[in-house]
């Protein structure tokens, strides 16, 4: 290797050694408790997120080079229906916790949170906020490393959303805070580190495919090359399971937590043809949602943006009971359903972004297939040659679990799902 190209190597690892002292390998309070990771535990399983996989990629991208997403897909496959919102942060914490976001608390991307203030103003969660998405109190439920920990596995997480949240007085044993730059082979080198300390619930997340389909669309061939990125990665994490003689041992689970759908600046639909919306509180985004004044009624803004088309407006407790969408007072007292693949907005934000919308998205109401996700599993524990037609992103706490040998907390999961084991 070259020193130009030896530098780089050295300033990751640099980096990366920065960043395991700096966050939470080893926090204060495992150290007291003398939680050191055990050695090579019975059972072990990786939990693999391929954020905005949609489930039908791998068949509709039969030239894709995805070797290892393929022979995954010999154990168990399924489409896995999404929880709504069809969002990062919500979808990730249910296949965490397998609640319903209502349950859970994380109920969007972004939130506001009524019943907190700070500085007098609801407390505010967004994904880019390191310091709210690093808050306990957001979190509600039981995260499947939380469970781990508790029943006295060890968990490591290279990123999930939560992972980095003290939730119930318990963190992961390993952790770190987000970092969208670590490169796709240094979180498989840090995981495998980790799996050899002997955690038995490691986690992985890989945000390439959705950020290339956000750009391009789920046809374009920069998600054909994303794909292949995050099918590498997971060949280096078989590869180094192999090496280790862990991989007969090691149940692998690679899910994803939404699809994705195109947008377009001629799918728009303009709040302004129902209300001004200078006057109104909204949370604008695929499921837009309103937070009518004290002398502003709810029922009358309903019925101005349910007469929109492509738009189907709800006070929250009328949200259709399929979509768990009523009971959290974080969800907006108006919610807005929109059409897959339309866009609301304000006719000032649309002419001052002539960029916007484009390329495509995900939020949309879960009954439509292009938000569908994707399960695969392989492993001991799992079951081989099963093709399941569905799974539900709820089911996936209670399955993993199952595979770990421990009580799951309750949970909105179906008992049923558990037939995926052997
Ligand atoms: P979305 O906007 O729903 O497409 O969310 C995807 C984005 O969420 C990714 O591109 C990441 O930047 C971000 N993200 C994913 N996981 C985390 C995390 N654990 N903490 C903070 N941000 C995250
Ligand atoms: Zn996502
Ligand atoms: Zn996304």
């Amino acid at each position: 290797m070259t020193p130009r190209r030896l530098l780089p190597v050295l300033l990751t690892l640099l980096a990366l050694v920065a960043v395991q002292q700096l966050y939470g390998c080893a926090a204060p309070a495992d150290l007291e408790a003398g939680r050191d990771l055990e050695a090579a535990p019975e059972r072990a399983l990786v939990l693999v997120s391929l954020d905005g996989f949609r489930w039908d990629y791998l068949e509709a991208k039969p030239d894709v080079a995805a070797p290892t997403l393929r022979w995954l897909a010999g154990g168990v496959s399924a489409r896995l229906v999404p929880v709504f919102p069809t969002k990062t942060f919500p979808n990730h914490y249910s296949l965490a916790t397998g609640l319903h976001p209502q349950n859970h608390g994380i109920v969007g991307n972004s939130m506001r949170d009524p019943e907190r203030l700070e500085d007098g103003e609801p407390a505010r969660f967004s994904l880019g906020n390191r310091a709210a998405v690093e808050d306990g109190r957001w979190w509600g439920g039981e995260p499947i490393w939380v469970t781990a920990e508790k029943q006295g596995l060890r968990a490591a997480t290279v990123f999930w959303p939560g992972t980095a949240a003290e939730i119930g007085g318990v963190r992961p044993s390993r952790w770190l805070s987000f970092d969208g730059d670590m490169a796709y082979d240094d979180r498989v080198d840090l995981a495998l580190e980790w799996v050899d300390e002997g955690a038995a619930l490691t986690t992985l997340y890989f945000e390439a495919v959705d950020s290339a389909g956000h750009r391009h669309g789920p046809d374009a061939p920069q998600v054909d090359a994303a794909i292949e990125h995050v099918d590498r990665a997971l060949a280096d994490l078989v590869e180094g399971l192999q090496a280790r003689g862990r991989l007969e041992t090691t149940d692998i689970v690679v899910v994803s937590d939404h699809g994705m759908v195109p947008v377009s600046r001629d799918r728009v639909v303009f709040f302004d043809d129902a209300l001004d919306p200078d006057d109104y509180d909204v949370d604008w985004g695929e499921v837009p949602g309103v937070w009518p004044r004290a002398d502003q009624d709810a029922d009358a803004v309903v019925a101005a943006l349910d007469a929109l088309p492509h738009v189907r407006a709800f006070r929250k407790e009328d949200v259709p009971d399929r979509l768990h969408y009523s009971d959290h007072p974080r969800i907006p007292p108006v919610v807005v359903l929109l059409d897959e693949g339309w866009t609301l907005t304000s006719r000032d934000y649309f002419e001052s972004r002539q960029d916007r919308p484009s390329g495509a998205t995900h939020g949309f109401d879960n009954r439509y297939r292009s938000m569908h996700a994707l399960f695969l599993a392989r492993g001991p524990r799992f079951r081989s040659g099963l093709e399941v037609d569905s799974l539900q992103t709820v089911d996936v706490y209670g399955i993993v679990a199952g595979a770990l040998g421990l009580e799951p907390a309750p949970n909105d999961g179906d008992a049923g799902a558990l037939r995926v084991l052997r």
